[in-house]
């Protein structure tokens, strides 16, 4: 078969065919970039909500995502925009992740991390800790400046001590909404996976210009856990995962079953082995010449797979979590610039942007 770069005929075969090809946007190829957030999924209705609580989340998430895309549009890496996006999350008191995280049967508040760069597949994660005043910076310190991936309890305290992190007394994370929710609780005597009070989880991905990815959540976990109870968020491959061959992705929901499904490497997996195929697929739609050899090749760099196929892939995987029990949901961004969601509860705090202009932010299920 004669490697031929493709030619405007096979672009258009290709886009009839339904492979779409990676077009170039208003800024051109290069400029290319996009961002998907979220602050947590579950019942997430109209009725629960009040007009104040609703302003101030879609503030606080409008103004996360434009700090995200600033950092992308300047040309800074995939991985600096998740963090920068994940920081101002966990500093508002909105969300369940650093101030306002949840707290633990106990009183306490021991909260869950991860980040990964999907250039090289680093990762780091920290799982029950406090003392930190941004979970996200000490995952991050995890990947950069540790032999290891992740780090727990106490011994991650020191560590982010030792990396002169900014630490903050344990009543820093207190909300009077929080405190309110664990006295309910436990005047209820219920369990943690009885009541809906787990909200707020944060994550980020992104492609930045140079087309890597990356992914990250911080979490408060759910609220009245004990015996040192550790859910997907910290988890790399179940809660977040990021590879540039595939995608990256930020869950949120009921982590025990995103841990089995393990849904973050499960979907980016099915992303990296469809596309092969989808090229398989789009080469045997390329005219042959007279002696039955194909006349062009195509090119794996300008070949993506279009939007209706990504999303699909997330829904069968979160539909499986369904199936199991689980419920919750995804952001993903892929390395061809989509970003999005997908989710079966009734609403998720979310938003995306990319270069192509694209920019939203929604809380319930029948928003964009
Ligand atoms: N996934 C988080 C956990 O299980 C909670 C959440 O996302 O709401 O700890």
């Amino acid at each position: 078969m004669p490697m031929i770069k493709p030619t405007l005929a096979a672009i258009a075969l290709l886009c009839w065919t339904g492979c779409a090809m990676a077009q170039a946007d208003d800024h051109g190829d290069d400029a290319r970039w996009s961002i998907a957030i979220h602050g947590g999924a579950g019942t997430i209705k109209r009725d629960k909500i009040t007009p104040e609580q609703d302003k101030a989340i879609r503030e606080a998430l409008g103004t996360a995502l434009a700090a995200g895309s600033k950092v992308l549009k300047d040309g800074g890496s995939a991985i600096d925009a998740v963090t920068a996006t994940i920081m101002i999350l966990e500093n508002d008191p909105n969300f369940n992740a650093g101030k306002g995280a949840v707290f633990t049967w106990d009183k306490t508040n021991e909260l869950d991390s991860s980040i990964m760069d999907g250039s090289d597949l680093s990762a780091g994660a920290v799982a029950g800790i406090n003392g930190t005043k941004n979970p996200i910076l000490l995952a991050r310190a995890v990947k950069d400046h540790s032999p290891h991936v992740m780090l727990s309890g106490e011994g991650a305290n020191q560590f982010s001590r030792e990396q002169g992190l900014e630490q903050v007394t344990p009543d820093y994370y207190a909300t009077p909404y929080r405190l309110q929710q664990i006295e309910d609780l436990l005047a209820r005597k219920v369990s943690a996976a009885d009541v809906d009070y787990k909200f707020g989880t944060v994550g980020a991905v992104a492609m930045d210009q140079e087309g890597h990815m990356a992914a990250g959540t911080s979490t408060g976990g759910m609220t009245g856990k004990r015996w040192g109870r550790i859910g997907d968020s910290p988890i790399i491959g179940a809660g977040t995962y990021a590879d540039d061959r595939s995608c990256a992705i930020s869950a949120t929901g009921s982590g025990e079953y995103f841990i089995r499904l393990g849904v973050a490497h499960e979907i980016c997996t099915r992303v990296r082995m469809r596309w092969p195929i989808a090229i398989e697929e789009a080469q045997l739609t390329v005219p042959k010449d007279e002696a039955g050899n194909y006349t062009y090749a195509i090119h794996a760099s300008e070949f993506m797979l279009p939007d209706a196929e990504i999303q699909q892939i997330a829904d069968d995987v979160i539909a499986e979590l369904g199936e199991l029990g689980g419920d919750g949901g995804i952001i993903y961004a892929t390395p061809w610039g989509q970003a999005g969601y997908s989710f079966n509860t009734a609403g998720m705090y979310r938003g995306r942007a990319t270069s192509a202009g694209e920019q939203s932010v929604s809380i319930y299920g029948d928003e964009e």
